[in-house]
């Protein structure tokens, strides 16, 4: 098939056991609460659909040759990367803001490379059980989502510190056709409405910790996995409807108590053998890495939504033309097209993996990203600024529709004559879901905490970035070197990380092997 449609997908979800938790209930997969999310999630599908978008939203399977979603594409090329990044962002444009989709994708990405350098290292056999699943995920057009992010405990603690062992996900027991798992992973994005959740280990592991060196895929409804969940939801609508309108999510606190993984979907087991544990650290940077990658589309999506927002906040406010709205959204636009800069950049120099994929530069997608998330609180500030009280204080909908009191509502919120009354009103009810109500809210954590917490990008950057060379400018312009070196920086990536950890373990570094 390689291209499914929202149909199929929709109807394998409602096939589901009820395994989401919220308030207080059990509930299925074809409950209200899910609307916002599968709205994002339809895009994915129908674009690939498309003529207008397929360039970007489809690719050629390498396993089969056959045309696929790239959603479920292994990226082997440049210009693989390069329609990534331009796939999130149009998608990320079409629902304003997060599409969703890519934290399963980047989760596989991140298993080929790594589960393939494993085995060639450790005669484990993780690559071939992964390129099985993946031809399964390609056939149906399966959605993924990635449980990364462990509940950690007490921060600062190592996982086999935590005076509750169960504070990051684990290997419990070993039994001859899988592992039982279990723990529980936060902020697991869009999980009741995918087909598959892809768990990674969220730290490096030592050699004592290889029970916590474990990454698998399940189905969602599988036995023992429990949802947690909490809808993100925008204000409801009676009369105004909207794309802007559709869309909301589902966040999950996924719970694994005690979970059955199969053998032929596990793709790491610290316990199968001693140097396994240290693919933990690297498959969660290559993880991180891969996100971060897809963040450079879809944070300048979201810097573009803002600014084009602002520019129409102003327009209808009648303010377009003065310097101080001006430097602001220009200062909006600067940050989107840096960020899509590094992205474009990284994927430039990205570099080819045994497995046949493409690893983008590591340097530029972490220097992207971390300047989308220093700057999202502040883009929203300008939005507020812009748009004006109003966005916190807009009438109910209906006092717009009620025939005593309509004209004037349509009187008093005119602006700029240019717009009528109802295009006002669109923009105003527009910025009231951007900047008040809770699934915004959740967005804007997002953009701080998505992809990892901004100080993860300074730490990765410092880690891969060799000072040394650098400091040779200095030391010629300060007259300490006669010759001016020629610097270039190397391409980087997560591998570097691999050969540090294991010269952390041979050494046994006292911080995590004794
Ligand atoms: C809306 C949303 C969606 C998300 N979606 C996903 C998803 O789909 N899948 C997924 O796996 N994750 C997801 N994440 C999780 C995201 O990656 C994490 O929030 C992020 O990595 C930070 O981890 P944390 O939330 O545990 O915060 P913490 O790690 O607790 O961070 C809180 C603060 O403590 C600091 N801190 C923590 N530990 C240390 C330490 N040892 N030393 C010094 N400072 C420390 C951090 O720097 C930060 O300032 C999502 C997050 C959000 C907000």
């Amino acid at each position: 098939m390689g291209i499914g449609t929202y149909e199929q997908f929709v109807e394998r979800l409602a096939n589901m056991k009820p395994n989401v938790y919220m308030y207080g209930k059990k509930h299925d997969r074809t409950g209200d609460y899910m609307r916002g999310g599968l709205y994002c999630m339809q895009q994915t599908f129908d674009c690939a659909h498309d003529p207008k978008y397929e360039d970007v939203c489809t690719a050629t399977s390498h396993l089969t040759g056959e045309k696929i979603n790239r959603f479920t594409h292994i990226h082997h090329s440049v210009d693989d990367l390069l329609k990534k990044q331009l796939m999130t962002k149009l998608l990320s444009h079409r629902v304003g803001g997060c599409i969703q989709r890519c934290m399963g994708t980047d989760a596989m990405n991140a298993i080929s490379v790594v589960a393939y350098d494993c085995d060639q290292a450790n005669g484990t056999s993780y690559y071939p059980r992964f390129e099985k699943l993946l031809r399964y995920w390609q056939d149906l057009d399966i959605v993924g989502c990635c449980a990364q992010t462990d509940v950690k405990g007490i921060r600062g603690v190592r996982p086999i510190d935590q005076p509750d062992p169960d504070q990051y996900l684990r290997i419990v027991d070993v039994q001859p056709d899988g592992i039982i798992v279990r723990g529980a992973k936060v902020c697991n994005s869009a999980a009741p409405y995918t087909d598959e959740i892809v768990a990674l280990p969220t730290r490096f592991m030592g050699p004592k910790e290889a029970a916590y060196a474990v990454a698998f895929s399940l189905p969602s409804d599988w036995d023992g996995i429990k949802l947690m969940a909490l809808p993100g939801l925008r204000h409801k609508r009676k009369h105004l409807q909207s794309p802007d309108a559709c869309v909301g999510d589902v966040e999950s606190l996924t719970i694994f108590d005690d979970v059955f993984v199969p053998n032929e979907r596990v793709f790491m087991n610290g316990l199968e053998h001693p140097d396994v544990v240290q693919y933990a650290g690297y498959l969660a940077l290559m993880f991180a890495h891969f996100h971060r990658h897809s963040y450079c589309g879809c944070k300048t999506a979201v810097s573009e939504v803002i600014a084009s927002q602002a520019a129409l906040v102003a327009d209808v406010n009648g303010i377009t033309k003065y310097p101080h709205v001006q430097e602001k959204i220009s200062h909006i636009i600067g940050t989107a097209e840096l960020v899509f800069a590094a992205g474009q950049m990284s994927a430039y120099r990205a570099t080819e993996f045994p497995n046949g994929s493409f690893v983008p530069d590591e340097i530029l997608t972490n220097a992207g990203r971390r300047i989308a998330g220093n700057e999202i609180y502040h883009e929203y500030e300008v939005l507020a600024d812009l748009t004006g009280g109003i966005c916190a204080s807009l009438p109910t909908e209906e006092s717009f529709y009620d025939p005593e009191t309509a004209d004037l509502m349509a009187k008093y919120i005119t602006r700029n004559p240019k717009y009528t009354a109802e295009e006002a009103h669109r923009v105003f009810r527009m910025m009231e879901n951007k900047l008040c109500d809770p699934f915004s809210g959740a967005q804007m954590v997002a953009g701080v905490h998505g992809g990892g917490s901004p100080v993860m990008e300074t730490i990765t950057m410092m880690a891969r970035y060799d000072l040394e060379p650098l400091k040779g400018i200095a030391r010629y312009l300060a007259g300490i070197d006669p010759e001016m070196p020629r610097y270039e920086r190397p391409n980087a990536t997560p591998r570097a990380m691999l050969d540090k950890f294991k010269k952390t373990v041979a050494e046994g570094d006292k911080k995590v092997c004794n």
